[in-house]
């Protein structure tokens, strides 16, 4: 079920420029309502559900109900990202609760070095591989088709 914004919990990230829901969603469905300064999700039939707007938010007000395969029917599952780790709290309808924490990052914030400090070059849109490739691969070289 795509993203639904709680109401109550949202402040609308304090009526700054862009919110950290529009900032952070890939498709471009959050929005800010400027009267009741509330975010909301404006297209939820094109939501992916990456729960990216979920983690992000500060006040824990963006909710998605999770797929049964991993959230049985009944059941919550609440993000808490920290600088360092996040913490998800699964909550069943039997009532008890699990909670699964996971570091975030391995390079210390704000030190993380663009494009994995591999090199780009200003013929890069003319070449058939991606962006650092081969490089970035590891690979001495990668498969082509023989001509
Ligand atoms: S990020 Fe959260 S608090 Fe900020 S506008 Fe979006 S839903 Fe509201
Ligand atoms: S779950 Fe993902 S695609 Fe859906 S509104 Fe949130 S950030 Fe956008």
């Amino acid at each position: 079920m795509p993203s639904y914004v709680i109401m109550e919990k949202c402040d609308g990230c304090k009526g700054q420029d862009k919110t950290a829901c529009m900032y952070i969603c890939p498709n471009d469905l959050m929005v800010l309502d400027k009267e009741k300064m509330k975010g909301y999700n404006r297209a939820p039939e094109m939501c992916w559900e990456c729960y990216n707007c979920v983690k992000i938010c500060p006040q824990q007000a963006i909710d998605v109900r999770a797929y049964a395969d991993f959230v049985p029917m009944g059941a919550s599952c609440v993000p808490l990202r920290g600088s360092e780790d996040i913490m998800w709290t699964v909550k069943f309808r039997s009532g008890q609760v699990k909670r699964f924490k996971f570091p975030i990052r391995t390079t210390a914030e704000g030190q993380a070095v663009p494009l994995g400090g591999f090199a780009t070059g200003t013929d890069d849109l003319k070449s058939p591989v991606l962006c650092t490739e081969p490089a970035s691969t590891w690979a001495k070289e990668l498969p082509t088709l023989k001509k």
